[in-house]
């Protein structure tokens, strides 16, 4: 009998909107994340492995992770501190409930 076993890569689409790519600066970077799966005769059969979500460009074939890829887009919602202690205030608070600092 011939068996053909063994672990393959799957790399999955998590998100259908393209972001823009930090180095091509095209609109064709997609969240993806590689599973592994262990497949027989070439079909996937078992998820053995769920991978790290990853920005690859379709373009440029460059990956980033999620997280720089927010950070160099500044589209990550920023919590807003006080300048003077340094704590979290919610963003309606005109001045500073901790120390009294406006802001
Ligand atoms: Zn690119
Ligand atoms: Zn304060």
């Amino acid at each position: 009998m011939f068996l053909i076993a063994g672990i393959q890569p799957k790399i999955k689409k998590l998100e259908d909107t393209p972001r823009q790519c930090p180095s091509c600066g095209q609109f064709q970077a997609y969240r993806k994340r590689m599973d592994h799966y262990l497949s027989l005769f070439f079909i996937p059969l078992l998820k053995v492995k769920t991978g790290q979500p990853f920005i690859l460009c379709d373009r440029c074939a460059r990956t980033e992770s999620p997280e720089s890829l927010d950070r160099s887009a500044g589209s990550a919602p920023r919590k807003p501190r006080c300048s003077d202690c340094g704590r979290s205030l919610k963003p309606e608070f005109s001045f500073c409930p901790f120390c009294g600092t406006a802001r």
